[in-house]
């Protein structure tokens, strides 16, 4: 999953799982690589696809570990 949401551009700190085909519908092709809790609700609105989060976790930036050698990140 991307960092940060394809739409907004925002951190996505929270993580969230819907049913694949839910996924498949909003998101189309357009926002392959992910896109944040709050404008997935928004596109799914948008396409009158009810749906419901099957699990949400918040992650804090002081959540994540520290990179150990910040010169040899991946990607
Ligand atoms: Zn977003």
């Amino acid at each position: 999953m991307a960092e940060y949401c394809a739409r907004c551009k925002r951190r996505m700190v929270v993580a969230y799982h819907v049913p694949d085909d839910v996924k498949r519908l909003v998101l189309l092709n357009r926002w392959e690589s992910g896109v944040c809790a709050g404008c997935f609700d928004e596109l799914a609105e948008k396409g009158g696809i009810a749906y419901s989060f099957a699990g949400v976790a918040a992650t804090s930036w002081s959540d994540r570990p520290a990179p150990r050698n910040p010169f040899k990140r991946k990607r």
